[in-house]
């Protein structure tokens, strides 16, 4: 049953489950409510204006339920962009996602970059190892498991659920 439910592992669902396991359940289950977070909205609109004048250079990429916005083919490269000032595993999780799937397409060797215009600073992402790609092949069996799950997990009541789209799902009732 595993295997059926891994077809559908998206890079989104990797970085969730370096979130939060509650998140990932609720995102594969449909339950949407990212229209009502002005920092997804915010982080959508930062990915634009940063590569506005250099989306020449790049190319998007979409194949077997992976779309990376911006793939540079000559160098090889995924460029990401992630609004805020905390650098997350699970910004990282999502670009090896990405370097993973392209292997698979038998691109080895591409790389990945993660920018961050509000630090300023952007950290680079290796062409994964053959340690990383066991790592990462583990990711999607814990997302297909999690997936399956008939429950909800539960709440994890960590400092970033202030801003998560889920918030208001979540703690509906806590105040009471
Ligand atoms: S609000 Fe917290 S518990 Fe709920 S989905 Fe978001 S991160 Fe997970």
């Amino acid at each position: 049953m595993a295997t059926q439910i891994t077809s559908h592992v998206t890079a989104t669902l990797i970085a969730y489950l370096h979130t939060c396991p509650r998140k990932l359940w609720l995102h594969a289950h449909e339950i949407r409510m990212e229209h009502t977070s002005d920092i997804v909205a915010e982080g959508k609109l930062i990915g634009e204006t940063s590569y506005g004048r250099r989306a020449d250079k790049y190319v998007q990429v979409e194949f077997d339920g992976v779309k990376i916005d911006f793939y540079d083919p000559r160098a090889r490269t995924v460029h990401e962009t992630k609004r805020g000032r905390a650098v997350e595993s699970a910004h990282r999780a999502q670009v090896q996602y990405y370097l993973y799937k392209l292997r698979q397409q038998g691109v080895a060797d591409a790389s990945g970059v993660i920018e961050y215009p509000d630090l300023r600073r952007s950290e680079p992402v290796p062409p994964l190892t053959e340690a990383d790609v066991e790592t990462i092949a583990g990711w999607e069996r814990e997302v297909a498991r999690i997936v399956a799950l008939e429950q909800c997990p539960p709440v994890v009541h960590k400092p970033i659920c202030k801003q998560c789209s889920y918030y208001d799902l979540c703690y509906i009732g806590e105040e009471n």
